[in-house]
């Protein structure tokens, strides 16, 4: 089959016709591509430059594909197949023709609370599978890393980041990591819960956003964001929020809270009221 002229052709992928770029990654270039072979839907192909990575990212790589070859789950992106050649690593994803939250973000300064109750709803579906079930955590939640598709209104949580918990002096493989999950959170320990908040903590960082428009600890010189980020100082005051429900500051500041016990986990997420709350939340006159 023929490649678009101005689309490169890669060592192993003859199945796959290049129809556009999607996208740079670190390392890596995202195409939408057709299979010859079938007339199955339209894939995203991931393809990831091996001579640009160091060995401990190449093993990296290996683990997250490993876990992500295993993760079934609506809301996060499907690796549908994963091989390699001399040169690359090729990723065959589900496409989400929707392209990153973030854009839409940034297109709309701002989300309704419906809206963003929508899509955190969704998010958090994905890492309550990836938490609750599959005992990973996914470490990169963040408005870059939403992918929607809009035929299904489903935003899918990238699977790339997915890491198996790392619990210092217990080296425990990735089965042993889903069947403590699974026995329920008592068993997992202290440790873990930290493991598991990184996710609730960019979950409370994605919500803020979504909200207001703005992230909550920006700050243009990079070691005040760092000061500010360690000692977990942001407020509401942008005018944004002047329009936002209680219950949904009161959410937001359940999830950035400095300390990971403190913080909810996501069973506890998805019990809060603004999580449930009617379509019609009304806004705060304060
Ligand atoms: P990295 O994680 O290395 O930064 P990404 O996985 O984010 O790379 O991919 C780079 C670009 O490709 C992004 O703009 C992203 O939106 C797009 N992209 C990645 N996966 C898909 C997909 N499954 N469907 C549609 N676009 C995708």
């Amino acid at each position: 089959c023929e490649v678009p002229s101005n689309m490169p052709s890669y060592p192993g992928l003859d199945r796959w016709r290049l129809l556009e770029k999607l996208g740079d990654g670190a390392f890596s270039s995202v195409y939408r591509a057709s299979d010859t072979k079938s007339q199955h839907r339209d894939v995203a192909i991931k393809v990831m430059r091996k001579y640009e990575m160091n060995d401990r990212q190449k093993t990296n790589l290996q683990e997250e594909v490993n876990i992500s070859r295993k993760l079934d789950h609506d809301n996060v992106v499907r690796l549908i197949d994963s091989f390699e050649s001399r040169q690359y690593y090729y990723m065959i994803l589900e496409l989400c023709p929707g392209g990153e939250l973030y854009d839409q973000i940034v297109s709309l300064t701002s989300l309704s609370e419906q809206m963003s109750r929508h899509v955190i709803t969704q998010v958090a579906h994905a890492v309550e599978y990836l938490h609750d079930t599959m005992g990973v955590v996914h470490r990169d939640i963040k408005p870059e890393n939403i992918l929607l598709c809009p035929s299904s209104a489903t935003p899918a949580v990238t699977p790339m980041e997915g890491r198996k918990p790392q619990t210092p002096g217990i080296d425990k493989d990735r089965e042993e990591a889903v069947s403590i999950a699974k026995a329920g959170a008592d068993d997992i320990g202290v440790v873990k819960i930290a493991d598991f908040g990184v996710d609730m903590w960019g979950i409370g960082c994605l919500l803020f956003t979504m909200l207001s428009g703005f992230p909550p600890f920006y700050d243009e010189d990079l070691k005040v964001m760092t000061r500010k980020v360690m000692k977990g100082e942001y407020s509401f005051s942008s005018p944004n929020w002047e329009s936002v429900s209680p219950e949904a500051k009161d959410l937001v500041s359940k999830l950035l809270t400095i300390n990971p016990e403190d913080r909810l986990n996501i069973k506890e997420f998805l019990a809060h009221p603004w999580v449930w709350g009617d379509e019609d939340t009304t806004p705060s006159n304060e």
